[in-house]
């Protein structure tokens, strides 16, 4: 137990971390350019929050939740999602009083107590982006394009972006009708959920996990089949606007994502190749959540990338993330007078801005050569009490296997003209 991490949980290793941090990297600069800003809410927010916002007939809300009563007696649940705590404090910190619409991104993790397999986990971490105060259909199709921007940045190929639309709470009542006269016709074929579910919430059958609940949903009727005016028009706008990026995609009638809280276009990507769980992301509009959650009546739209499975997905496409190198430069000791020397000459080297290391072993000079090469740096300092009695150090290039003597006060120069040349010599992350 002491030595055994939760299940659905994962430690994130040096040699790991490096891509975590890339694909960090690259939200950053993705979402400045598209002109998005960050915000980071708690990691556990009051439970009715999510009750509230993702709604409590979704799987998440009745079986998935990290639910506890904190010392206070209050109920408090980690995070499952992103959006309604992005919702929450929008509302709290009324952003919605400043310019509109408001485009904010998050990522970190989410916490849902799912059955864990390849590709889904109970801690895993989302990317996601939300904007709320606008109807605008430009505003899908930039959402969209922008989840699909993120992907092609890493290289994945061969995805799918599927599309529908879910209506709005004009056109949705003539759809449950329909779903209640098509499911209580099945009753008998549904899990005990969604027997439940009949009566309150008939859309979200179609979107349980379980294999019975989805072969008997089987030519259910569509939201595709009963949209309002307004809504088809909102539809068709948002496909012209994607056909115009060159965007492709595939009208998915059947697609209903897992929230309660979307209207209007809802989307997911899905990759062939890493298993069952296919998804890799998805999101849509919400224009009715800002209103549930006690705000005023503002549209809002987003999406939530799972990252693990984008990880996943590189390493399954052979994709290599570029590992910048771990130390510009290791500071050998070849005697104990050098040794004394050191910390302060690794700290001056640190301060103009080179990564460096020394050895805190006591090892002799061959086996921090040793250990130097097993770091994989470029370059070795060999530090000499006699060389600096002449003010000079000892430069090894580790790769070219040769060494020369140069002024101590030029060696931070020196390594960093040795970085640039080698900088197309960078590691590399494979599969
Ligand atoms: P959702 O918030 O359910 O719309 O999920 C958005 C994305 O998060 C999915 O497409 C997945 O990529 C990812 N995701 C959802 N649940 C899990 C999980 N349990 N483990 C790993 N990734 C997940």
């Amino acid at each position: 137990m002491l030595t055994t991490r939760p299940r659905g949980t994962s430690d994130i290793l040096p040699g790991e971390v490096e891509k975590w941090q890339y694909l960090e990297q690259v939200i950053h600069r993705l979402c400045r350019e598209y002109g998005y800003s960050e915000i980071r809410t708690p990691i556990f927010e009051h439970t009715e929050l999510f009750e509230r916002g993702v709604g409590e007939t979704t799987d998440i809300v009745q079986k998935e939740m990290y639910t506890f009563l904190d010392r206070g007696g209050r109920s408090i649940t980690l995070r499952p999602e992103g959006t309604a705590a992005v919702v929450r404090a929008y509302l709290e910190n009324k952003l919605y009083a400043g310019p509109q619409p408001v485009k904010l991104y998050y990522t970190g993790p989410m916490f849902r107590y799912d059955r864990p397999q390849a590709g889904r986990y109970r801690q895993f971490n989302q990317f996601g982006v939300e904007v709320l105060g606008s109807h605008d259909p430009a505003l899908d199709a930039e959402v969209i394009a922008m989840a699909m921007d993120f992907y092609g940045r890493l290289g994945l190929k061969n995805l799918n972006l599927l599309i529908n639309s879910v209506g709005c709470p004009r056109c949705r009542p003539v759809l449950r009708e329909k779903l209640q006269d098509f499911f209580r016709a099945r009753v008998d074929r549904l899990c005990s959920h969604c027997r439940g579910r009949l009566e309150r919430n008939p859309l979200r059958i179609l979107d349980c996990k379980e294999e019975r609940c989805r072969e008997a949903g089987k030519d259910a009727p569509t939201s595709l089949d009963y949209l309002c005016p307004d809504c088809e028009a909102h539809f068709q706008a948002v496909l012209k606007q994607l056909e115009k990026l060159g965007v492709a995609f595939t009208v998915d009638r059947s697609l209903v994502r897992g929230l309660d809280y979307y209207t209007n276009t809802a989307f997911e990507i899905t990759v062939q190749g890493i298993g069952a769980q296919n998804s890799i992301g998805g999101g849509g509009r919400y224009n009715g959540l800002v209103k549930e959650c006690g705000g005023p009546d503002i549209p809002g739209i987003g999406f939530a990338l799972g990252l693990e499975r984008v990880l996943l997905t590189m390493e399954q496409q052979g994709i290599v993330i570029p590992r910048p190198p771990k130390l510009d430069v290791f500071l050998a000791t070849a005697d104990e007078a050098a040794r004394d020397r050191a910390l302060v000459l690794v700290q001056r080297l640190r301060q103009e801005g080179l990564a460096v290391d020394m050895d805190y072993l006591g090892r002799s000079l061959k086996s921090q050569m040793k250990y130097a090469g097993k770091l994989g740096v470029g370059l070795v300092v060999i530090l000499g009490s006699d060389e600096l009695e002449r003010g000079v150090v000892t430069l090894r290039d580790m790769s070219a296997g040769s060494q020369r003597e140069i002024p101590l006060d030029r060696l931070a120069g020196e390594v960093r003209q040795h970085g640039l040349k080698h900088v197309s010599g960078e590691g590399k992350y494979g599969s």
